[in-house]
């Protein structure tokens, strides 16, 4: 008896990975819940054969499973032994005829294949599908189950199917000893119940001293039992079920199992007794005595293990253990270790015998196959899950990038979350100290920079680890030879073990290091926080680098903020100031200067402190002060603040802005702008005007670039970088107290000026000119229409890029004196290029610079082309372009003076108008440009300045 029992121990464990249902789909057999649906069918039908215990669902199990395994089954019929020696089937109710066919098999104890049965052995039933003879693609199939042990047979099948292959066979042959197993497990069953019982579950049981295979039979029913209440998909209460059944077959007070972990380095354990453990414990495997048991594959019990391990069990358990028994239980399919069984404290003060042993080891004969893949299922699930949380931190961490300091902290509480360590720490790499910095440890943040934790980039575990790059696994700490124990020692607190990985940007570049401490559901880190540790760390540093990048932003844009709110502090207008240019009302225009409305005036003859009523005086005679209902004072604050906004480079000055407002004011009185623009649309450019340059410093939009200013960092992704800066200025000005201009705007009006002056002042870049220039063409060639808004918006472009060079639309020594500042400037550019390492563009560059060719070639590339566009818009305007084209004459004829490059060292281009006031005298101009040229005395040069 004890070798069936064995025999159908064997055929339990094979049911995972029968070749029967491996060869007949061609395919490995896995326990998984997403496989075909005919595999899980198999599998289903195999459990099931497996855990049957009853007469009718026998039937039923075995022509399930035959359907599954044979080909093309079309009927199957069961008899079943009942007394000694009637083979009876239930449906159709009948028995196995005591003659023929069916007989001889049972009688030979014999498969039997032929192409039917006489109509006189079948029932009528059955003679439909079995009559001889059968088809040639169709066979009938006898099959006698025989039980060894008694020798007979116990149950007949009779089929009809395809006929087999000799694969078909073998995987018959295989399915015939499940039968044969299921059969007799029924039998015993039936019989032992229709016996009575002698013992109850419960009742104390008679000690046993040997094995018998009686006792065997008891337990395979009992076991049966257990079996089928083995459907549990989580782990701990299938482990409560057969700890139960330990406690009781073993007479234990208690029992627990502990599970080998998957990189066999931990036994963990989940269940005690009755009760499910709300967190694993996990304990290091080679440690001790059931580190052996593990190896040699042998039972100890308490005698066997030393006095740290029963300190260690007896936390695990709640009570001092009296006796132990502690068997292997091995794998029924990999044949590896799965878990340690432990019985404690045998009722009676007795101790643990052999069949003790037995019990266990013949309940995991059983049981261990469902508790592993229940295991490994529970394993999937909790990487799922971990996945997801991985997933969680991730959008966390990115939602702190605002701030280094919040994001720390919540890394550092997702990593100890996830890793279960009682301490965490996380350091960053400053690159320029080589040293790692702690802002924020466990539970806070250090605002304090003098607290603030640093030690040296290369020292201890964490230097290490940001020195190599390599994630850092240290099990015994004190052990370890980087460790440091002085913190510990001042501390008083105890590092076991530590995890430490290192956090790196984008570009494998270690910017940090985190440190987990303690691991506290375990004896270390396992591979598993490995590994989530680098799928965090990648997330954290991504997080950290856009972090530090932000804040960089962030600053730069503070720095910004901080310097303009200097800047509007000094720039502040007194009252008295206000007062005194509002003293006596608004100058006429006429009284300024008779031709101040004429093209041939020259603004730059105006003195400095006449400037900001020239700019009122405009205003009103251009009819804004009415027409928008500007407060005065408003207005004079305005102008006076603007003013102050321009700094003071020997070009981009207070002087150019101002004559750049007055041509435009030049183009509203000579070219009848109204019937071109909207009002709104030439307020915003005279505004524009104004405010085009504010805060220029001197150098232009590559400069800032490749100085990497200030102004860059913020602008420079949008291009246009100096523009932006002076349109921000504005802004900053408009905003200021008492200096709004357009605060009785409707909202919308307001919003439209505003978008006017950005595009407008963006329009000054010469790059956007020359962007626009191919349809500024088109709309002069298609003839300018006021209606359309795309018209509108380039001729604005066109008229504000007029207006800032309208320098070269004077006489030829205003072209000449600004050419002087303007090289001024650029040279002064250069300089500082050169004083950087870089190399100036030509023009910038004093000593390259040869300045006759330049302004020849900006005036025929530049000037010319944007007045000649004028002109074809605005008739009127063609005198304008013919002033241009005389002063790059003018230029022409001069060259040949010009030897040098750069400027002369006093900086003045005087002496190129010798020539030109030889012409003048002989009358080679006009009155126009004699009195224009009159206004620009050396009065006017010192103001240009
Ligand atoms: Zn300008």
């Amino acid at each position: 008896m004890g070798q069936a029992c064995g025999h159908s121990l064997l055929c339990r464990s094979q049911q995972y990975r029968t070749p029967v249902a491996a060869e007949l789909r061609g395919q490995q057999v896995f326990l998984r819940a997403d496989d075909t649906p005919a595999l899980s069918s198999l599998q289903d039908a195999l459990l099931q054969l497996a855990s049957v215990v009853d007469v009718s669902s026998l039937q039923t199990t075995i022509k399930d499973v035959l359907r599954v395994v044979l080909p093309n089954v079309e009927c199957v019929f069961v008899y079943l032994l009942e007394a000694e020696s009637r083979l009876r089937c239930e449906d159709p109710p009948h028995e196995v005829p005591p003659e023929g066919k069916l007989r001889d098999a049972v009688k030979q104890q014999k498969r039997l294949q032929c192409s039917g049965l006489p109509s006189a052995e079948l029932h009528q039933k059955q003679s439909g599908s079995l009559s001889t003879p059968l088809p040639a693609h169709k066979q009938a199939l006898v099959i006698p189950l025989v039980d060894g042990d008694e020798g007979k047979v116990i149950a007949l099948i009779l089929l009809c199917c395809k006929p087999l292959t000799e694969q078909d066979e073998q995987n018959l042959t295989i399915l015939e000893k499940h039968l044969t197993v299921a059969c007799k497990r029924v039998r015993d069953i039936q019989r032992c119940s229709k016996r009575p019982h002698t013992q109850s579950h419960n009742a104390p049981v008679e000690p046993k001293t040997s094995v018998q295979a009686e006792d065997y039979r008891e337990l395979d029913r009992k076991i049966l039992r257990l079996c089928g209440e083995l459907y549990d998909l989580d782990a701990a209460s299938l482990q409560l079920k057969v700890i139960n059944y330990l406690q009781t077959e073993t007479q234990s007070q208690c029992c627990c199992l502990l599970l080998v972990s998957e990189d066999n380095h931990q036994l963990f354990c989940q269940v005690v007794g009755d009760k499910v453990l709300e967190e694993e414990i996990s304990f290091p495997l080679m440690f001790g005595r059931f580190g052996q048991v593990v190896e040699t594959k042998t039972s100890i019990r308490l005698q066997d293990v030393s006095q740290e391990e029963r300190g260690l069990l007896s936390s695990l358990l709640g009570f001092e253990p009296s006796s132990m028994l502690c068997v292997p239980v091995t794998s029924q399919a990999t044949g590896q270790m799965v878990a340690l069984a432990c019985t404690f404290n045998k009722l009676g003060g007795q101790r643990y015998m052999e069949e003790d042993e037995h019990v266990i080891q013949h309940c995991f004969c059983y049981t261990s196959t469902v508790l592993t893949s229940t295991l490994a299922f529970q394993k999937e699930q909790k990487l799922k899950f971990e996945c997801q949380a991985l997933l969680q931190v991730a959008k966390n961490l990115f939602t702190h990038l605002d701030d280094v300091s919040v994001l720390l902290q919540e890394i550092i509480i997702e990593a100890r979350n996830l890793s279960n360590a009682e301490i965490c720490s996380v350091f960053l790499l400053d690159h320029f100290s080589h040293e790692l910095v702690a802002k924020v440890f466990d539970g806070g943040v250090v605002n304090d920079d003098e607290k603030e934790f640093r030690i040296p980039a290369d020292q201890g575990i964490a230097g290490h680890v940001a020195t190599t790059g390599k994630i850092l696994n240290i099990k015994d700490a004190y052990s370890h030879p980087l460790f440091y124990r002085g913190v510990d020692d001042s501390t008083g607190f105890r590092t076991r073990n530590i995890l430490c990985f290192p956090i790196k940007d984008e570009n494998e570049e270690v910017i940090g290091v985190a440190e987990l401490v303690n691991k506290t559901n375990g004896p270390w880190f396992n591979r598993f926080d490995e590994d989530l540790a680098t799928a965090f760390s990648i997330y954290c540093g991504i997080s950290i680098a856009h972090s530090l990048l932000y804040k960089k932003v962030h600053e730069a844009q503070f720095r910004s903020h901080l310097a303009n709110e200097m800047m509007m502090y000094h720039m502040k207008v007194s009252e008295e100031e206000v007062t005194k240019l509002l003293h006596s009302g608004i100058e006429p225009v006429q009284k300024i200067h008779p031709d101040f409305s004429e093209f041939t005036y020259t603004p730059r003859s105006l003195m400095d402190d006449s400037t900001p009523m020239g700019i009122l005086s405009m205003f009103e005679d251009m009819g804004f002060i009415n027409t928008y209902k500007i407060n005065l004072h408003t207005l004079a604050r305005f102008c006076l603040m603007v003013k102050k906004g321009y700094r003071d480079p020997p070009y981009h000055n207070w002087m150019h802005a101002f004559s750049v407002s007055h041509f435009c004011y030049l183009l509203y009185k000579n070219l009848q702008l109204s019937n071109y623009l909207e009002d709104i649309e030439i307020l915003a450019l005279f505004v524009s005007c104004m405010c085009h340059d504010l805060d220029h410093r001197g150098t232009n939009n590559s400069f800032q670039v490749d100085s990497q200013s200030v102004l860059a960092a913020l602008y420079s992704s949008e291009g246009s970088v100096m523009e932006r800066h002076h349109f921000a200025q504005a802004i900053a000005i408009l905003n200021t107290q008492g200096c709004n201009i357009f605060e009785k705007f409707s909202r919308k009006d307001y919003q439209r000026m505003l978008d006017l002056m950005r595009d407008i002042i963006l329009a000054t870049d010469l790059a956007h000119h020359l962007r626009i220039f191919k349809d500024l063409q088109k709309m002069a060639d298609a003839g300018y229409n006021p209606k359309r808004q795309s018209h509108r918006s380039l001729l604005l472009c066109l008229l504000m890029t007029s207006c800032d060079l309208s320098d070269q639309t004077k006489g030829w020594k205003t072209t000449r004196k600004i050419a002087e500042l303007i090289y001024k400037e650029f040279f002064s550019q250069g300089d500082l290029e050169k004083a950087m390492g870089n190399r100036p563009s030509e023009m910038m560059d004093r000593e390259k610079a040869y300045i006759p060719e330049l302004q020849i070639s900006f005036m025929e590339h530049i000037a010319m082309p944007i007045y000649k566009l004028l002109q074809e818009i605005f008739p009127r305007a063609a005198e304008l372009y013919e002033r241009v084209a005389a002063n790059r004459e003018q230029w022409a004829k001069v060259s040949h003076k010009f030897t040098i490059r750069g400027l002369p060292s006093n900086n003045s281009l005087d002496f190129l108008d010798e020539e030109f006031e030889l012409l003048q005298s002989q009358g080679a101009f006009g009155d126009d440009s004699h009195r224009m040229n009159g206004c620009l005395d050396d009065d006017c040069d010192k103001h240009g300045q």
